[in-house]
């Protein structure tokens, strides 16, 4: 099944408070690909996966499964909605209930009416589909590593066979040892089983090993969207290379001004190009680039392979360090 969103907006607060926390992002994402999230904490990322799921509502746009508009609330807390679409959120411990056995929440995630055999026998696959032990469905969450939990948390995405499943900072509050191999998992399974996934993740890295296309977020909008080895290669959006200039690397001196500041107030966003306060090759730094203030990129962003909101993404410089 493919994800699409269509000039998707999410909004929070009224009045003066008011938050255009996503505002008219669109994203696709085909059938057994992998679309990556990128971007700073507070950027909107988490809320276009909420969104997706049902847990906020939409102020505007669409979403679409295989081509069908599932937009309202009522379509995504349907139970056909919830078979197709599942969500894996960063902290699986949250999402665990303490009390209850791996075996009993697996078998409380399958869908209702199953017998008891049928239950147990679909519970013992999931575990052994997540690379764990039989074992593991007698333990208890505190009884299970991080890496474990995670994995508990992907077999109850699995257990309804859902085609979609939206993947927000799995692998953030593991240790860094086990990160990979909960990624590696993730491949396999969408290999095996033909799953598309919607990848969030404030790490390039991660987003960059899991994904065939990357959506840059900032502020609420996306800046940039491209193949994932176009976007490391040959990135546009003077954020993106900011991003990718970021991560620090041995013998790699940085030669190129850094994003500036923090995320603006998304109540009162910059007028013109949200990033021109921060922008390492805008109208700090370079007066001369006046429409950067008054003209929002935005506007200008075509829906090619590689869309960038930049007014002068052509001329933007590529990263100073090989990625
Ligand atoms: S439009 Fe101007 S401020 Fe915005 S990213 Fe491009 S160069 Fe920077």
């Amino acid at each position: 099944m493919s994800l699409q969103l269509r000039q998707l907006s999410v909004r929070y607060g009224r009045g003066r408070n008011a938050i255009t926390a996503v505002d008219h992002v669109d994203i696709d994402v085909p059938k057994g690909t992998t679309v990556g999230l990128v971007g700073e904490s507070g950027c909107g990322k988490s809320t276009v996966a909420r969104a997706v799921i049902g847990l906020v509502p939409v102020a505007g746009g669409q979403i679409l499964l295989d081509g069908k508009d599932v937009t309202s609330d009522r379509a995504r807390n349907s139970n056909v909605f919830r078979r197709s679409v599942q969500m894996v959120f960063q902290d699986p411990y949250s999402s665990l209930n303490p009390r209850m056995s791996i075996g009993s929440a697996l078998k409380e995630a399958l869908a209702h009416g199953r017998a008891a055999e049928e239950s147990r026998r679909t519970a013992a696959e999931m575990i052994e589909l997540v690379g764990l032990p039989q074992s593991a469905l007698k333990r208890y969450p505190h009884q299970l590593s991080g890496g474990q939990r995670q994995r508990v948390a992907i077999a109850r995405a699995l257990a309804v066979g859902p085609d979609v499943i939206v993947l927000d900072e799995v692998t953030s509050a593991l240790d860094v040892s086990v990160q990979g191999s909960v990624l590696n998992l993730l491949r396999t399974l969408q290999r095996d089983l033909g799953l598309t996934y919607l990848f969030i993740s404030h790490d390039l890295s991660t987003v960059r090993y899991m994904s065939d296309v990357v959506a840059v977020m900032y502020l609420g909008r996306i800046v940039e969207t491209t193949p994932t080895l176009e976007l490391f290669a040959a990135p546009q959006h003077p954020y993106t290379v900011g991003l990718i200039e970021s991560v620090p690397r041995l013998n790699h001196p940085r030669v190129r001004a850094p994003l500036v500041g923090d995320l603006p107030d998304p109540r009162n966003p910059p007028p013109g190009c949200r990033l021109s306060p921060r922008c390492p090759v805008g109208p700090i730094h370079r007066p001369d680039r006046k429409i950067c203030t008054t003209e929002d990129p935005q506007a200008i962003t075509e829906l090619t392979v590689h869309r960038t909101a930049c007014h002068f993404a052509a001329r933007t410089a590529q990263p100073s360090v090989p990625v």
